[in-house]
């Protein structure tokens, strides 16, 4: 599923002079198929149930080698004249899909982090519309998230200037944000006389693919008029699920929202999306900027066409056009049907760990993402670490671990469909095996 070597070990298969001359095509991929693709991790295996990243869906796939030959950048309108409306449009479907107003815009990014940088760069030109010309003052506003949001979010905090001293982790409760202890941040935040740039919700956490409770979040948020914006990087898609949406309730409040299509819509790096309620808090609030030789200006009915307006990148890739090649193939329905699937594998494994005494499960599985123990033999924390790395190593399978409540934990993400019942067997049997070798 990985490599057997390690990283040195890797960097002197590829310590060479840079190629002066050119050497035959068929020498060059031989090399990349024995040197390459022959370590690099099998996302497509079956029992590989590591981190959050795709088998990718095949059409998207043979999308990409279009994408490129074409290699039309997508800042611009005259640079890419189908993918930049055919971006607007898939945009489009999935603020209709999130419940966003007409208003509603967004777009593409590369990823989840792009997404919530911008979004909080959207946030801070709202909360201090002078900031893009005077920079921000001694005395910033804050941003509130929960204690399990992904570093992307304090990431933002120090990239926008506000420092991290003004970044305030809310507890969380079975990991999901203390909407109670957000309400009394939020009191406390007001006596102090501080000012409040955004709230941060995550649907779909990096460590347990929990949920939190965006409609008590976003009632919160209005009632105070506070930006809210739901990190749904992981979670988004589950809006394509007649089961799973519901976990979504809420989202519709949003001001802004991060989605990465590539994570459980299974598209190849790199396709992340970020919408936003009212997209003129991205035109004027976010990029500011005015760039003569690229962007046009649009009349005040006219729709400005030019994504550059709206993205942190100039040179863009056109990751729309996957997207809406994988939609036009499988439809919403099948994204829905994916999506089901692959927290029905996750439930499978759940159950399967239920019934043994030898492992415990952390929480129960809100999606596709699984933390659980071997708690056999007196195992510690240093024995679950030294589990994942025999198992890793054995080549029967791939998982990841993480510290979850100061436990060390092993972690599963389910991102393959051809994942079955009989692999989630085979891994907890392979696993409890292994434990019981010592
Ligand atoms: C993966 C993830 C991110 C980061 O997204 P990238 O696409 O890796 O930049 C942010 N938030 C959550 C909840 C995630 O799961």
């Amino acid at each position: 599923m990985s490599t057997p070597h390690d990283a040195s070990t890797l960097a002197i298969r590829f310590n060479e002079p840079l190629p002066r001359r050119g050497k035959p095509l068929a020498e060059v991929v031989a090399r990349v198929e024995r040197d390459v693709i022959a370590d690099s991790n099998k996302l497509y295996h079956p029992m590989y149930m590591g981190h959050q990243v795709s088998p990718p869906v095949p059409a998207a796939v043979w999308m990409e080698m279009v994408t490129a030959a074409v290699n039309n950048s997508t800042a611009v309108w005259e640079m890419s004249p189908t993918a930049t409306v055919i971006e607007a449009r898939v945009i489009r479907w999935l603020c209709e899909l999130a419940g966003l107003p007409p208003e509603s815009g967004g777009t593409l990014t590369t990823g989840g982090t792009e997404a919530t940088f911008t979004a909080l760069l959207a946030a801070r030109g709202a909360a201090l519309p002078d900031a893009w010309s005077d920079g921000i003052s001694a005395n910033p506003p804050v941003l509130v998230y929960g204690e399990q949001a992904h570093y992307a979010v304090t990431r933002a905090a120090g990239e926008l200037g506000l420092g991290m001293k003004n970044a305030i982790a809310v507890p969380t409760r079975d990991y999901r944000m203390d909407v109670r202890a957000l309400r009394e941040t939020l009191d406390r935040l007001q006596r102090e006389g501080r000012r409040v740039m955004a709230v941060v919700a995550t649907a779909g956490s990096t460590p347990t693919g929990s949920f939190d409770d965006l409609a008590a979040i976003g009632a919160l948020c209005a009632e105070r008029g506070h930006w809210f914006h739901v990190d749904a990087a992981h979670g988004g898609s589950a809006l394509f699920s007649a089961t799973h949406a519901k976990r979504l309730a809420g989202v519709s409040r949003a001001s802004s929202i991060a989605w990465d299509p590539h994570k459980m819509m299974l598209m190849p790096l790199q396709a992340g999306v970020l919408l936003v309620r009212d997209e003129r808090a991205m035109l004027d609030g976010a990029f500011a900027q005015k760039a003569p030789y690229l962007f046009h200006d649009a009349g005040a009915d006219e729709r400005v066409w030019d994504q550059g307006t709206r993205s942190f990148l100039c040179s863009r890739r056109a990751d729309a056009l996957k997207l809406w090649v994988a939609l036009q193939r499988h439809g919403a329905d099948g994204f829905g049907a994916l999506y089901d699937r692959l927290c029905e594998t996750t439930r499978a494994l759940y159950e399967e760990l239920e019934k043994r005494p030898d492992f415990e499960t952390l929480h129960e599985p809100e999606s596709n993402i699984l933390c659980f123990r071997y708690i056999g033999r007196d195992a510690d924390d240093a024995f679950n670490l030294r589990l994942r790395e025999r198992w890793n190593r054995s080549g029967d399978g791939w998982i990841t671990t993480t510290l979850l409540g100061g436990k060390r934990v092993l972690r599963v993400t389910m991102m393959n469909p051809r994942t079955t019942r009989e692999h989630v067997a085979r891994l907890v049997e392979g696993l409890a095996r292994m434990a019981s070798e010592r």
